[in-house]
């Protein structure tokens, strides 16, 4: 069981909705005072309609109410009041909601009458779903899965955000720490009820199998190209070509055709300009890799197209940007000649790819406008290859790019399903691996005709369970809870 929260005791309360005029604004309690709260709030003062005090409300009910200050017997708003008595509450704990108009003046309040309220005091980012956390009704894996469906700005995204919200995760991980407690679990049954040469080889069998099964679902999980974490964190792409291919036109142009995504996270590669884009429901983050020049001498510049490496092969998709002059030459009939002309290009342009890592290289024929007809024919015929003309973009090249572009980024993101769902977070993935690793260390220790000491070998099965533990939450962990709750935002 979960330790309990610092100071659980407290009532808090918050704005849910956010700080801006609107039709309706959401203020929400939790903890054992909220009845009294709520009851202080309707009850008008005036003598004979003290009845607030006696107010009985049904669980999950919604009533029109008016809502008054505390102190002042000042009328503030009517609206609705719902009560979530616990534990069937979101935070487990005695909870309520208040509807009231979206203006800032009655929010302000409201949560001015709550804090005139015996023993309340304003909630911090994240404290509710931190109560819930826990209260036991939410693990880390579904927190996360809350804060990311908050964050959502595409479409997968809010999809992937909502299959971990509601358990998609947390049940996966659940079944698997539970087979690798019922498997140390006998273990340990041995140690206490079995001399050793009692145990019979079935069992060990059994065991073994066991842990070798769920070993290879982790495994299968684990080997998922990264698609859960693309989608969730965006799929890095950079443009990068010789001076005057049209990078810079690519990008705008882009940008211009994209829905552009605000995060807070901008700009975390030092220099290098982000920028997030939605095409089609996938997140993309852009960097402006400008002045990737291969002889330069300047060392600001040089400094400058070090880091443009870098992010190169940090990127999920590589766009190559090309003159379609120079492609329409190539001879169309030979697939080589393609694969040819990127080594040389890329080499040309001082680029080492390790394209091994799950990230993709297309290449961009920009300037198709400066081609006569049979040289855009030609160059048709190639295979894998973007066209386009930045410069004068028609309709109907402009749509076929964007959609296979957006191929591209479906590939790398995968669809999101409740059957197989997938990594969010990196912290899972390396608490898997090492998850494997022990279960290996014990398997190497252990084996049908081993007989190695019983409590040792349970112990390091342990280990297993509790890096399993550490993603779901189920073991304390602080710092690993401080980066969860740090992103969320007041009033959830
Ligand atoms: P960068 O150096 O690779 O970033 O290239 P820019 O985007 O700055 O473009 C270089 C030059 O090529 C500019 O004069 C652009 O107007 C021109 N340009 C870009 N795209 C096209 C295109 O599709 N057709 C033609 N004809 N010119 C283009
Ligand atoms: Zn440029």
């Amino acid at each position: 069981q979960r330790q309990a929260s610092s100071d659980s005791a407290c009532t808090i309360y918050s704005l849910s909705s956010g700080h801006v005029k609107c039709g309706v604004s959401v203020i929400r309690l939790s903890g054992p005072r909220t009845k009294q709260a709520l009851r202080a709030i309707i009850a008008s003062g005036s003598k004979n309609t003290q009845n607030g005090f006696e107010f009985e409300p049904k669980p999950r009910q919604a009533y029109l109410k008016s809502f008054y200050h505390p102190v002042s017997k000042e009328m503030i708003d009517r609206g609705l009041l719902l009560w979530f008595p616990g534990p069937a509450s979101f935070t487990g704990e005695d909870s309520c909601e208040f509807q009231v108009h979206g203006s800032l003046a009655v929010i302000a309040a409201m949560l001015d009458a709550l804090g005139q309220c015996d023993g309340l005091r304003p909630a911090e980012p994240g404290e509710f779903t931190k109560r819930a956390f826990f209260g036991g009704k939410l693990d880390l894996t579904e927190v996360e899965g809350l804060a990311d469906l908050i964050h959502a700005e595409t479409e997968a995204q809010r999809k992937q955000a909502l299959l971990q919200s509601t358990g998609a995760l947390a049940r996966l991980y659940d079944s698997w720490r539970k087979r690798l407690i019922r498997c140390a679990a006998h273990l340990e049954a041995y140690i206490d009820f079995a001399e050793e040469e009692q145990i019979e080889g079935g069992v060990i069998l059994q065991l073994t199998r066991e842990l070798n099964t769920v070993k290879a679902e982790i495994r299968d999980h684990l080997n998922d190209q990264r698609q859960g974490e693309l989608l969730r964190d965006g799929v890095r792409t950079c443009i990068v070509g010789a001076p005057n291919v049209g990078k810079s036109s690519l990008l705008n142009m882009l940008c211009q055709r994209s829905v552009s995504i605000v995060t807070p996270q901008a700009g975390t590669t030092r220099d290098i300009i982000e920028t997030m884009h939605n095409f089609g429901g996938y997140p993309v983050v852009f960097a402006d890799t400008a002045g990737l020049r291969r002889q330069t001498s300047d060392a600001i510049e040089l400094e400058g197209m070090q880091r443009a490496k870098q992010w190169i092969n940090q990127s999920d998709l590589i766009l190559l940007v090309a003159d379609a002059r120079e492609l329409a030459t190539l001879d169309s009939s030979q697939s080589k000649s393609l694969t040819n002309y990127i080594e040389k290009y890329l080499n040309d342009l001082d680029i080492q790819l390790d394209l091994y890592n799950g990230n993709v290289l297309k290449l961009v024929a920009n300037k198709t406008d400066t081609l006569t007809t049979d040289e855009l024919k030609n160059l048709h015929k190639l295979s894998n290859i973007l066209t386009i003309s930045c410069l004068q973009p028609t309709n109907e090249a402009l749509q076929r790019f964007l959609q296979a572009l957006e191929q591209q980024l479906q590939q790398l993101c995968g669809t999101p399903r409740a059957e197989h769902p997938r990594i969010t977070h990196m912290r899972y993935r390396q608490q898997l691996e090492r998850c494997i690793e022990h279960i290996d260390i014990f398997l190497s220790d252990y084996k049908p005709d081993v007989y190695p000491d019983m409590a040792i070998a349970a112990q390091k099965l342990r280990q297993s369970v509790r890096c399993i533990e550490r993603i779901t939450g189920h073991v304390s962990c602080e710092d690993i809870l401080d980066v969860v709750f740090k992103d969320f935002c007041i009033g959830k």
